[in-house]
């Protein structure tokens, strides 16, 4: 399968468990009902002329008895597990790798499931994992929600210039390639920038 799901024949697309796509630079096939949906979805559109691009956000659910699992993401690759207890017999499993939050496994517990599905579809990361400097924390204070931002700086006509910029999106790349720098906030606090 293409990024649109149509495979080396252009007759022929395909949805669900047998679909294999790129992802993150690699190919996976998802084997869960929340894909065949989705994807099916895509194809029709992509029969219909949509030129859509398959963005998969896997998630899963299971009933086993008395428990419901549902997970958002997928673990591959995590480095680290954080558990958080619920209430009463609720928890949730939260897997990153280095400070990227990467999937939620959660028992009982949809609030922790729906709340990782956003962070993770955004590509936001829950407080647990803190990326190194420049990045700081912009922190909701009713939620989970935490954004991290770098404060850059560029010289330009002999004086500088900043800007903020938030560290998921490619904006933080694009300004270093562009001859901006990082600035330690702590630097910010201390004295006004040099003017030079
Ligand atoms: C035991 C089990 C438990 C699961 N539990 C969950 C769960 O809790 N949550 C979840 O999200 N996912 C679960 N899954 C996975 C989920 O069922 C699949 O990911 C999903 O059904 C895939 O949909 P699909 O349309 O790709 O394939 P299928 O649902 O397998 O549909 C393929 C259809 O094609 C038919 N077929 C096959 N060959 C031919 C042929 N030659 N001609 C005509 N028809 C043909 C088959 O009979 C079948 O009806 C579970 C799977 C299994 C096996």
């Amino acid at each position: 399968m293409d990024a649109h799901l149509r495979t080396s024949d252009p007759a022929i697309w395909s949805a669900g468990d047998c679909a294999s796509f790129p992802w993150k630079g690699g190919r996976i096939r998802l084997e869960s009902v929340g894909n065949a949906i989705d994807q099916a979805e895509a194809v029709a559109a992509n029969i219909l002329g949509a030129g859509e691009v398959y963005q998969a956000k896997p998630w899963f659910w299971s009933d086993q008895f008395g428990l419901k699992l549902q997970i958002a993401g997928l673990n591959t690759g995590y480095d680290r597990i954080v558990t958080r207890k619920g209430e009463g017999d609720a928890a949730s499993f939260w897997y990153y790798r280095g400070a990227d939050l990467l999937a939620v496994d959660a028992m009982n517990d949809s609030r922790a499931y729906m709340i990782g599905k956003r962070l993770i579809e955004a590509g936001i990361s829950a407080p647990d994992g803190d990326p190194p400097r420049p990045w700081h924390r912009i922190k909701a204070s009713d939620d989970a929600t935490t954004l991290w931002y770098a404060v850059m700086r560029r010289r330009e006509k002999g004086i500088f210039i900043g800007t903020l910029t938030l560290r998921h999106g490619d904006h933080h790349a694009l300004l270093l390639e562009r001859g901006w720098e990082e600035i330690p906030v702590e630097e910010l606090r201390d004295r006004e920038l040099p003017v030079g």
